[in-house]
């Protein structure tokens, strides 16, 4: 793999393993199994139909995601989720739903709902700048609520949830857009897991829904077709053309997942050790780099940080460039520097990073 590819560590689009690029060189080209460009090739075709199929298997296996939920492959992003949701389970319901807000994109999925109807805020740590997580005990829920939100991993300030909600009383729905397939999860403890691929699962474009039976004939029927669960269910993910590139890369990164890394405990395992190698240079120096995040609250996946001066900032970065590492400004909407660790970053890069990060405090 070329070392730009190998040293980038950007919050999304995320880097993809470099045995998933070979293999969608040669797709532009010509599918091996059809003779015609990935890009040219029919959502009506029977291949596609096979492609969704796998793609949904190997999701199914390497989640292990209990029979009675469906799988779905859908379009906007994860922001349409946002309102997607809130259409199909608050909207005329007279109910309020529940949101945390404990970060930037958590923030952003009540300001879509509340156009929909009535949302509570479960619990906020907008005051204290998002530095700390809750835990279940502390959220404040009606137990009336037409669902509680949340996001698993805030992908811009560094913070994640290492455990799921329990015994809340509701249904729960969680963004997992930032750490879907990074680690073992327990599907059946939501009632709706969505995730869009570009972190972690693939090139922007498809957004993966996992949704209870159950909690699907719930939703709202009369919304319009693209927005509507039920449509895009009884479609099989084509109710109008789907991306079909996309999909085909998402399939090669299960499949990466499945055979070459083994499941997601493996993964897991591994983004933990890469973490570690990232967070422990970045310990060495407290003065030098301040970590956003609390400690007990450190992503595995995404590391937002600050120098002393946004100066300081600007030099790290052109060294950064020079040794080839890239994608490490922090979001715009908090500025200071970021390095992501999506599954496709390999400790060995890490370890290089953390080689520099050291280099950098010394300087
Ligand atoms: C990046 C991100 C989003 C935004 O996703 P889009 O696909 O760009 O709409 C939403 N939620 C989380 C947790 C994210 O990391």
């Amino acid at each position: 793999m070329n070392i730009l590819n190998q040293r980038n560590f950007s919050a999304g689009p995320g880097a993809l393993p470099s045995a998933v690029l070979e293999q969608v060189q040669q797709a532009i080209q010509a599918l091996p199994e059809t003779g015609v460009s990935i890009l040219g090739m029919s959502h009506r075709s029977d291949w596609f139909m096979g492609l969704i199929h796998e793609a949904e298997m190997r999701l199914r296996t390497l989640l292990a995601i209990p029979q009675n939920y469906h799988v779905m492959f859908l379009q906007g992003g994860s922001s349409l989720q946002f309102s997607m949701i809130a259409m199909a389970y608050l909207k005329g319901t007279g109910k309020t739903a529940a949101y945390m807000q404990t970060g930037y994109w958590s923030a952003k999925a009540p300001v879509e709902a509340a156009l929909e109807g009535d949302v509570h805020v479960a619990w906020s740590g907008e005051a204290e700048g998002y530095q700390s997580l809750p835990s279940w005990g502390q959220l404040q829920i009606d137990p009336q609520a037409a669902y509680l939100h949340y996001v698993s991993n805030e992908t811009v300030e560094g913070l994640e949830f290492t455990d799921h909600p329990k015994g809340l009383g509701v249904p729960i729905i969680c963004d997992m857009s930032s750490n879907l397939l990074s680690r073992p999860i327990d599907v059946s403890a939501f009632d709706l897991i969505y995730a869009h691929a570009q972190k972690n699962l693939g090139p922007a474009g498809v957004t993966v829904v996992i949704v209870k039976d159950a909690f699907l004939d719930m939703a709202r029927n009369d919304l319009p077709s693209m927005l509507n669960y039920h449509t895009q269910l009884k479609a099989q993910s084509v109710y109008n053309t789907p991306c079909v590139f996309s999909i085909y890369v998402l399939n090669l990164v299960v499949q990466w997942l499945l055979e070459d890394v083994g499941s997601l405990k493996a993964m897991g395992e591994l983004n933990a050790q890469k973490a570690a190698v990232v967070y422990q240079a970045l310990n060495l120096f407290p003065e030098h780099f301040r970590i956003h995040a609390k400690l007990p609250f450190r992503s595995q996946m995404n590391v937002a940080f600050r120098l002393q001066s946004p100066e300081k900032e600007r030099e790290f970065l052109a060294h950064a460039a020079l040794e080839g590492f890239t994608g490490l400004e922090g979001h715009r909407s908090l500025g200071g520097l970021r390095i992501s660790l999506y599954n496709a970053i390999e400790l060995v890069a890490a370890s290089e990073l953390a080689g520099f990060l050291k280099q950098e405090a010394e300087r």
